[in-house]
């Protein structure tokens, strides 16, 4: 059972005004399985209306009473785990194990964050005159406008509400057309627990008309965007034009540095695992490998062996472990990699091929040796395709990590303590892991630096960005 997905405005579930809606096919059949409601001007004005009287109130609930309602939140998600998972497997495509685990990590974020709410200390500067106190305290910056993709369809959305809900910020979020129940499911969780009419709202439609729209808007007084550089930079100057606060959180094109001391075994089995999760739909899967020449050949050869462990296919099905690609661009723009890569010197060591004629699967793939000014060697891939080239010197790869303008994530694996710091400070990223995984929860930073974007989207840096800091200088009378 799939259901069809309305908007959320005012505390109401809606059909769009002009009663218009998208279809949702499941990535795995090639089927329609439901339908989204698509809003329209009539809509988003309703839901900025709301947005703004939401604020209001919702600006005055103690910090203490938001903390409750978002752990309570939490706790629903956590219930309702098993109910939401297959329906983001049956709209996005990854496997049943994978959609539980973005869910259940949603949750976790949802508690990080009330906690966070009860912590958006001020501070008092001592002052230069008798009787003077200057306090510096937070506000919430205002009405949010939020736009989520759909590789992760709660967890991209998860970050923004709660940051704005914790802050005492309204949010209006456009989540993904391709993958709208379980960002929904995710909004009635907070709406089942109290979060007051109008203080959380939920669109779908034209992403460009709609963002076009809300971020100018006088209501609207930040901006959060998770999606492709491009776009980002189109919707960072809009906000910039309008004196709106964002934050970016775009692509990136993550280099892998395996040192000759790295342990070879557990670099290979840990990144591959990494490297086709979500089918290599993440902002921070790991793509550029680069391997000293004195393991290359070894680490080639496990990370293969890793790779084609891998079973694909639809991820409901007991025993897959990587589903289809979310949308058909994602294999159009494998296809076109592939094509590219028999003009670029590379060499296919497994995989490189579409899987059937329904559905969007593709095969997990390793090219090795492949040429710089080879597309998938500047472009985020996107999908399940690692490149493995072999370095000489530390200096050597530190100039391929850092030759491209992303620096979102990077990973590192030497046994060496000498090198991990050095590795960590050279490398223009803006977040590193050495020696394991350790990105993404929700007490760490989450961001990017250079075209990767700005802002984060994690630990307590994350709430500062819906906090306006107010000084307040007073003497007594
Ligand atoms: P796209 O670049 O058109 O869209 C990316 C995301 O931005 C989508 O969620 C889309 O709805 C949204 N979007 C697009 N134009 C917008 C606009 N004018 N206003 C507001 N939102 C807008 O293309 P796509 O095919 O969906 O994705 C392609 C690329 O996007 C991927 O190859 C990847 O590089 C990037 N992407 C990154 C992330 C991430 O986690 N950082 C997530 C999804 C996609």
């Amino acid at each position: 059972m799939y259901p069809n997905t309305q908007l959320f405005i005012d505390g109401a579930w809606m059909a769009a005004a002009s009663g218009r809606t998208l279809p949702v096919v499941n990535p795995a059949t090639g089927e329609q399985i439901g339908t989204v409601a698509h809003a329209e001007r009539a809509d988003l004005d309703r839901a900025l209306e709301a947005a703004d009287k939401g604020f209001r109130a919702w600006r005055k609930v103690s910090a203490f009473e938001r903390s409750k309602i978002l752990r309570k939140a939490a706790n629903l998600l956590r219930e309702r785990a098993d109910a939401i998972a297959p329906l983001m497997t049956q709209e996005q495509g990854k496997t049943l194990v994978e959609a539980k685990g973005e869910i259940m990590a949603g949750a976790d974020t949802i508690d990080w964050f009330a906690e966070e709410a009860r912590r958006t200390y001020g501070r008092v500067i001592p002052a230069r005159a008798e009787g003077v106190y200057q306090l510096v305290i937070k506000e919430p910056v205002g009405p949010v406008a939020a736009f989520s993709p759909w590789n992760f369809p709660i967890n991209q959305a998860v970050r923004k509400i709660s940051a704005s809900l914790a802050a005492g910020c309204s949010i209006i979020i456009k989540a993904p057309e391709e993958t709208p129940a379980s960002p929904a499911e995710l909004i009635r969780a907070y709406a089942d627990a109290g979060v007051p009419a109008g203080v959380l709202n939920l669109v779908f439609g034209v992403p460009s008309e709609i963002s076009e729209y809300l971020i100018p808007h006088p209501v609207i007084r930040k901006i959060s965007f998770t999606g492709s550089t491009a776009v980002g930079k189109h919707l960072a100057a809009l906000a910039g034009l309008h004196m709106k606060r964002a934050t970016m959180e775009l692509g990136g094109h993550a280099p892998v540095i395996i040192f000759d001391d790295a342990d070879v075994a557990v670099a290979a089995k840990v990144m591959a695992g990494s490297k086709f999760r979500n089918a290599g739909q993440v902002c921070v899967s790991p793509t550029r490998f680069l391997v000293q020449e004195g393991v290359y050949k070894n680490f080639v050869d496990m990370f293969v062996q890793a790779t084609q462990r891998l079973k694909v296919g639809n991820g409901l099905e007991a025993g897959v472990t990587m589903g289809a690609l979310a949308n058909p661009r994602r294999t159009r723009a494998m296809e076109a990699n592939m094509e590219d890569v028999g003009k670029h010197g590379g060499t296919v060591k497994t995989g490189g091929h579409r899987i059937g004629d329904k559905g969007n699967f593709f095969e997990p793939t390793v090219v090795t040796e492949l040429e710089n000014d080879a597309r998938v060697m500047n472009e985020e891939p996107f999908g399940p395709m690692a490149i493995i080239n072999p370095f000489k010197t530390f200096e050597d790869a530190v100039t391929e990590a850092n030759r491209l303008p992303y620096g979102l994530a990077a990973y590192a694996w030497t046994k060496s303590a000498k090198t991990a710091n050095a590795i960590a400070s050279s490398v223009e990223t803006g977040m590193i892991t050495i020696n394991h995984l350790g990105l993404a929860l929700p007490e760490v930073p989450f961001g990017g630096v250079k075209d990767s974007g700005y802002g984060s989207e994690g630990g307590s840096e994350a709430i500062e960005a819906y906090l306006n800091p107010k000084f307040i200088s007073q003497a007594g009378l």
